[in-house]
């Protein structure tokens, strides 16, 4: 059997090399940071060398960063730790902040967050609030416009969380230049291993950051931020990881080319197709597609059967479609969202793997459309 493609890589990416290598080295060794010993304080040495380069990752501080176990607990430390009892949470969130609660930012068509809307948010009521809106779309690719989500929120006295898990290591990300006061990343978005993440807090290691606080009980790492032992390996790869992203930004700019190729020939073919974000920025490696007439689920498995590994951009659960709450909250109409794939690059993703995808693409779509034809002419 000819090579499988992978292109989901927004759902996890392949280990990078030197990430695989940091890894294995510490499952070989032993060594807890806590532990006064030599061996204790090599493991240390280990975790603060990898804090820098996931700090440096996002121009930020090695002091400002937690480790976590991933996205999704960076998230629920931000929202949960910061301590604000207003929450103002933009619709296309990640379910790890959505389902925090909260009230709902409105996004428009192209999945950008209403910056009129959240004005008038921040206006009705001065209770202090945490507004979280994500740097990019993990289904779209969309990249929100956050320094003035800063600018709007910090007028109002609101501190501002941003989910940058899916844009490290995929756009250049400045937490200086953005100006927010609390951001994730996830390790296995960007070439390390699952189980490993990081919340940044700019000015936690001077005092001068916002309050955060954390919420489980144990010994004192991670300054009691996010106590518990650490997962070293996780961490060693991640930080290894995190070196390599920032090095190969430029290369992974240079998957736009691919992923254009492939809104072209999806253009091309006329079927009507849908390009969900594609008028607005986005990250290099994402396109959001529709196969007019094709339910997502069909194609996820056509595409599977020949051999390449896409998403699908709706979940069938009990008999039921469901529609991406991303997609609802652009409006994208149900029978739209129904038939929406996800194709993301990554940082080991081939020319002749987007060509292969291009040539199963309209394969697949033309035959499908002319089942149809061939259906209401009989
Ligand atoms: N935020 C976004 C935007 C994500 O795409 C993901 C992962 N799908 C997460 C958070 C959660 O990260 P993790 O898998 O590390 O928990």
């Amino acid at each position: 059997m000819s090579k499988y493609i992978y292109l989901d890589h927004n759902a996890t990416t392949a280990m990078r090399p030197a990430a695989t290598r940091a890894v294995v080295s510490i499952l070989k060794s032993v060594g807890n940071p806590s532990s006064v010993h030599k061996l204790g304080r090599e493991a240390r040495k280990v975790k603060e060398l990898a804090r820098t380069s996931v700090a440096e990752l996002v121009n930020g501080l090695s002091e400002d960063v937690i480790f976590t176990s991933g996205g999704t607990e960076a998230n629920n430390l931000a929202l949960i730790g910061c301590g604000r009892a207003r929450r103002l949470i933009s619709a296309v969130e990640h379910s790890s902040v959505l389902n925090a609660g909260g009230e709902v930012i409105a996004v428009d068509e192209n999945g950008l967050v209403d910056l009129d809307r959240l004005s008038d948010q921040l206006c009705s009521d001065s209770t202090p609030a945490l507004v979280s809106v994500m740097l990019a779309n993990n289904e779209t690719g969309v990249i929100e416009p956050i320094k003035d989500i800063v600018e709007l929120a910090h007028r109002h006295g609101a501190i501002v969380h941003c989910d940058a898990v899916q844009a490290v290591g995929k756009i250049p990300v400045d937490i200086v230049n953005l100006g927010v006061d609390l951001m994730s990343i996830s390790a296995h978005k960007i070439g390390a291993a699952a189980g490993c993440g990081a919340l940044i807090v700019p000015g936690l290691g001077s005092g001068t950051g916002c309050n955060i606080k954390g919420s489980l009980f144990g010994g004192g790492q991670e300054r009691g931020y996010r106590v518990g032992t650490e997962n070293l390996a996780g961490i060693a790869g991640f930080g290894a990881a995190a070196k390599e992203a920032l090095a190969g930004l430029d290369d992974f700019a240079k998957l736009a080319s691919y992923r254009n190729s492939i809104d072209e020939a999806v253009k091309t073919t006329n079927l009507g197709s849908m390009i969900f974000g594609a008028k607005v920025d986005r990250l290099p490696n994402t396109s959001c597609l529709t196969m007019p007439g094709v339910d997502s689920d069909t194609q996820v498995m056509a595409f599977d059967l020949a051999g390449i590994g896409v998403s699908s951009g709706s979940a069938c659960s009990s008999g039921r479609t469901k529609i991406s709450t991303v997609l609802s909250a652009m409006k994208v109409p149900v029978d739209q969202a129904k038939t929406v794939i996800r194709i993301s690059l990554g940082w080991n993703s081939k020319k002749s793997d987007v060509e292969t995808f291009i040539s199963v693409w309209r394969d697949l779509g033309l035959r499908e459309s002319a089942r149809k034809i061939n259906l209401s002419a009989a």
